[in-house]
C-alpha cells in the first residue's frame, strides 16, 4: 500500500502492481484463485461462471502522498461480482468485517472497560458434502439453544462457520467464535468454563451422544497494547469461510458447497455486541474502502492496473 514516489514516476508499460506495493500483492494470489474457481464454473456451465469472468479486471488506484515522502495506494474503484466463493470478493468482504471491528472496538471498550474475550472452536463430526446443509442447521439451533443456558457466560459475541474439506472428501464444518465475558468470569466464583466443560456445554446443546472438539482460548489484550492478542482473534474468526486451497481442489467440492452454502449465514452476532456489529450478519455494500485508515496526504493522481491473466499479475 505504501511505496516510494521515485518508483511511481518510473512507471512504464506493464509495470506490475505488486512491484510499486508490495503490501498490494495478495491481488495478484486472490485473483489468481478466482480465475480457477471461474474456470471450475465454466467447466461445468454453472451461471457464476459468467458473473466471476467481470470481477476485479481492473483496478483504479489513488495515490497519496505520506508525511515520509512515499506514496499510499488506495483503492478508488473497481468492480466486484459478489459471488459467495469468488476468492477476491470474500477477502475483501472479510477485510471489510475486521475493518468494521476494529473501528467498533474503542466504543465497545468504553462502554465495557473490564471485559475479557476469549475465542472458541466448535467443531462436530465430519459429515457427507450433501448432508453440510442440514448439519449447518443443526448447529445453528444447538448455539441457539447454548446461548440461552444460564451458564453461557458471554455478554456479547460474534461467530463464524468455517467449511474444510477433510481428507477423505468429507466436510468439517465448525464455528469461530469471539465471546465477549465479563472480567468476573475467570475468578473462582464468576462461571469460568474450562475445555472440557465447554465441551459438555456444547454437547448438551447439540443433543448428540459423543464428544465433541471443542478448542478454548484465552484472548490476552490490551488496549493500545502492541501485538494486541484481540487482532489475531478477529482475524481468525472473520477470515474466509472456505479456505482458497479447498475452494480450488475441484469441481464437485465447489459445485456441491455452492449449493449446501446457499443462503446459508457466514457471520452472525449476539448479546451486547448486536447493536455495535449487526453490519457484520449483511453483505457489505462496499468492498472498494476497506480498510479505515485515512490518507490525508495530497493526492498525487490515479494509476489503473489491468487483470494479465497469462501474467497473473495487475500491470498497469
Ligand atoms: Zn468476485
Amino acid at each position: 500500500m505504501i511505496t516510494n514516489i521515485l518508483s511511481v514516476s518510473d512507471c512504464t508499460d506493464q509495470t506490475s502492481l505488486s512491484d510499486f506495493s508490495p503490501s498490494d500483492k495478495p491481488w495478484d494470489i486472490h485473483a489468481s484463485e478466482r480465475d480457477q474457481v471461474r474456470n471450475l464454473y465454466l467447466e461445468s456451465g454453472h451461471p457464476y461462471a459468467r458473473r466471476i469472468s467481470d470481477c476485479s479486471q481492473w483496478l483504479d488506484f489513488a495515490l497519496t502522498s505520506t508525511d515520509s515522502d512515499e506514496v499510499a495506494f488506495k483503492l478508488q474503484s473497481s468492480k466486484f461480482c459478489r459471488v459467495r466463493h469468488c476468492p477476491v470478493c470474500q477477502w475483501r468482504r472479510s477485510l471489510k468485517w475486521r475493518a468494521k471491528f476494529f473501528q467498533v472496538l474503542p466504543q465497545i471498550r468504553e462502554v465495557y472497560p473490564t471485559a475479557r474475550f476469549i475465542f472458541l472452536t466448535l467443531t462436530v463430526k465430519n459429515c457427507e458434502l450433501a448432508d453440510l446443509r442440514s448439519q449447518i442447521t443443526i448447529m445453528n439451533k444447538a448455539w441457539d439453544r447454548m446461548a440461552k443456558r444460564k451458564s453461557f457466560p458471554a455478554l456479547g459475541w460474534v461467530r463464524s462457520l468455517e467449511v474444510t474439506k477433510s481428507k477423505d472428501g468429507s466436510a468439517h464444518p465448525h464455528f469461530h467464535c469471539l465471546l465477549m465475558v465479563p472480567a468476573g468470569y475467570f475468578d473462582k466464583s464468576g462461571g469460568y468454563l474450562n475445555q472440557s466443560e465447554w465441551s459438555d456445554l456444547w454437547q448438551s446443546a447439540l443433543r448428540i451422544n459423543y464428544t465433541p472438539i471443542v478448542d478454548v482460548r484465552t484472548v490476552k489484550s490490551k488496549p493500545g497494547v502492541e501485538g494486541d492478542g484481540i487482532a489475531a482473534a478477529v482475524c481468525e474468526t472473520l477470515k474466509y469461510s472456505v479456505k482458497p486451497d479447498d475452494l480450488v481442489s475441484g469441481s464437485d467440492w465447489l459445485l456441491g458447497l455452492t449449493k449446501q452454502l446457499h443462503k446459508t449465514r457466514a457471520v452472525a452476532v449476539g448479546g451486547v455486541l448486536k447493536q455495535y456489529l449487526a453490519d457484520l450478519e449483511k453483505e457489505p455494500d462496499d468492498l472498494i474502502h476497506v480498510d479505515e485508515s485515512s490518507q490525508s496526504g495530497e493526492e498525487l493522481g490515479r494509476l489503473r492496473f489491468d487483470w494479465r491473466y497469462e501474467k497473473k499479475q495487475y500491470t498497469t
